[in-house]
């Protein structure tokens, strides 16, 4: 084919796509505008997860009539007037995109009035065109209606998701939004259901309060940093027990802007450095504050992705500045030394211990190596992996020679200390009882029975946009092991049981722990059930910490020596260690 400029109507719909990939898109960038023209209450409608159609009210500044058409034209903008000028550009907007790609990808009506005007004008366009109607009694402020949304690109709409996980992702766009503005009133509504209403009273952990749940956040603890003249790290950052198994709760804003940013990102894991396990996250939501020439916001027509010009400089900041703020509250934190390196971390062992030569059980052969926990890095997988990939199987024999132990008692209210044939034992409680749990949670389901409590109330538990995804996927799997799960509304599930194991803890949290942790593993994959099973038995088992009386502590042992492969838990970690009587001989000269 010879080449040739593209039709209009043809660039127009390429250019659109790269701005507006969903329905959330939409919404973000028609809030960005409501923000910059100074709005102080936001109301979104949607319906069938904005495909159908999602309407954006505000109370902002209005268009006058006769700059109308043109804030529908492509790079019309009244933002930014120069070059020079991008690089201190304040205000959300400034490509003169959002509206022209809204309109080549549905059909839009936008109501709008400034103050001074007797009445509002109204605009409609769409691929077609776009035309001046009627003019409208209304208040001041600005109203757009889109509907159809990716009719006239159908190769798009087919990678829309169920308009159940669209809305979700709106939801999300709404929190954020909120959280970097709350001052302003948001309100979602969808099949005119309200999913989020906030205060607009200026307090972000109230904002919190909606995302994280409002007793997570009043337990958050607050940031107030300014390691530099006009520079500052403000916000709220989770306490260490209140991780995840991913990126997610981690919500990052420059210069008041929702961003994506692996600096800042890894900055906020590093300042948790020890405090967390492996492949755990913290949560955090950090308004960071730079001049605008030291950051470039035209990395994407999106405008998600940002750059720093000294990125070092930003990192080791934030990272302190978060670093600080955990001293302050844990200060055993840095008393006890707890930020430990990574590779002490990894292995979960005393480092005194390991000076010993501890082998793993009685039966392996001394010179072998400790297992490896976790293979496969960070959050991917759970399961300690055969060479094949699928999980390592099952040990139905027993291979442990010692039958019974004798418990002498408790170390830091995590080990039990358990005298067997020549040797003392050494029990990592929470990895013993989850290796006992995890392996109860296979032979049930390998039998088809799981052990089920059902709840006395269903649990209404509202879901991530990637959850909600993963939970298509899984939710056959998870009623397998007894979590019963049954679609409610947009975004919601509600929970009908739990397995009996896991009826002490909150259900909440474990589903959406579960999702988040089998979501990273990969769905798909063979031994995806495992991966689940692991994750219940990490859930319900008793924690590190808690102390135990005789009774439990002999009825664990046994557990772990009869029904569980007592080496290693389902991470991979080891669950039981040893002394021999050979060893202490020989630590103590007698040999
Ligand atoms: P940009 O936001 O990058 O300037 P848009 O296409 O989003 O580009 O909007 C074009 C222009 O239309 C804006 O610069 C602004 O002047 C005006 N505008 C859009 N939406 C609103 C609104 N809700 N209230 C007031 N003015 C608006
Ligand atoms: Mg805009």
């Amino acid at each position: 084919m010879p080449i040739r400029i593209l039709p209009p109507g043809v660039a127009a719909g390429i250019a659109a796509g790269e701005i507006i990939e969903r329905p959330a898109s939409v919404v973000k960038e028609l809030i960005e505008n409501s923000l910059d023209a100074d709005a102080t209450v936001v109301s979104v409608e949607i319906q069938q997860g904005g495909l159908q159609s999602i309407r954006v009210t505000d109370n902002g500044a209005g268009i006058p009539e006769d700059e109308l058409l043109l804030a529908f034209e492509r790079h019309a903008t009244s933002k930014l007037i120069s070059l020079e000028g991008l690089s201190q550009i304040t205000t959300l907007g400034f490509r003169g995109e959002a509206l022209a790609s809204i309109a080549a990808a549905a059909h839009v009506r936008m109501t709008t009035r400034t103050a001074s005007a007797q009445a509002a004008s109204v605009v409609e366009a769409h691929e077609a065109g776009i035309k001046l109607q009627k003019r409208q009694a209304t208040a001041h402020g600005s109203t757009v209606m889109v509907e159809a949304l990716f009719s006239t690109i159908p190769a798009r709409l087919k990678f829309m998701r169920s308009s159940g996980a669209e809305s979700a992702r709106i939801r999300q766009v709404i929190e954020h939004m909120a959280m970097a503005n709350p001052s302003v009133r948001f309100t979602l509504k969808s099949e005119q259901r309200v999913i989020i209403q906030t205060s607009g009273n200026g307090d972000v952990r109230d904002v919190l309060g909606h995302v994280f749940g409002s007793i997570a956040a009043s337990e958050m603890l607050e940031v107030t940093a300014s390691p530099r003249a006009q520079f500052s790290v403000l916000g709220m950052i989770g306490q260490p027990s209140q991780n995840r198994p991913n990126r997610t709760g981690i919500s990052l804003f420059v210069n008041g802007r929702w961003v994506q940013s692996l600096t800042l990102s890894t900055a906020v894991r590093e300042a948790y450095r020890g405090l967390l396990m492996e492949g755990r996250y913290p949560m955090a939501a950090l308004f960071i504050t730079v001049p605008p020439e030291v950051v470039d916001v035209n990395v994407h027509p999106n405008k998600r992705e940002v750059r720093f010009t000294n990125d070092g400089d930003i990192f080791s900041s934030v990272e302190r500045s978060i670093r600080e703020v955990l001293i302050r509250a844990h200060p055993q934190v840095q008393a006890r030394g707890l930020f430990v390196t990574a590779a002490e971390d990894s292995r979960s062992m005393p480092a005194a211990a390991r000076a010993f030569d501890f082998t793993v059980s009685a039966t392996s052969n001394p010179t072998e190596p400790l297992p490896e926990p976790n293979q496969t890095s960070g959050d991917t997988s759970l399961v300690k992996l055969g060479p094949d990939g699928a999980p390592e199987t099952l040990l139905h024999q027993p291979v442990w020679d010692t039958n019974e132990l004798r418990v002498l008692g408790q170390i830091a209210k995590t080990y039990i200390v358990a005298e067997g044939q020549e040797a003392m034992h050494l029990i990592d409680q929470h990895s013993a009882h989850e290796s006992v749990l995890y392996y109860r949670l296979l032979r049930q389901w390998e039998n088809m029975l799981p052990d089920v409590q059902p709840m006395l109330d269903p649990l209404p538990i509202q879901l991530t946009p990637e959850q909600m995804e993963t939970m298509v996927l899984a939710q056959d799997t998870l009623a397998r092991y007894g979590l019963a799960l049954e679609a409610f509304g947009d975004s919601n599930y509600l929970l009908r049981s739990v397995p009996s194991m896991a009826r002490r803890i909150d259900g909440a949290r474990l589903v959406q722990d579960v999702l988040d942790v089998v979501r990273g593993a990969g769905i798909s994959r063979a031994g995806a059930h495992q991966v689940i099973a692991a994750s219940l038995a990490c859930h319900s088992a008793v924690r590190a910490g808690q102390a135990l009386d005789q009774q439990e502590m002999e009825a664990l042992s046994k557990a772990l020596i009869t029904e569980s492969n007592p080496q290693h838990c389902p991470h991979g970690r080891p669950t039981i260690i040893q002394v021999t009587t050979h060893m202490l001989e020989r630590e103590f000269g007698r040999v």
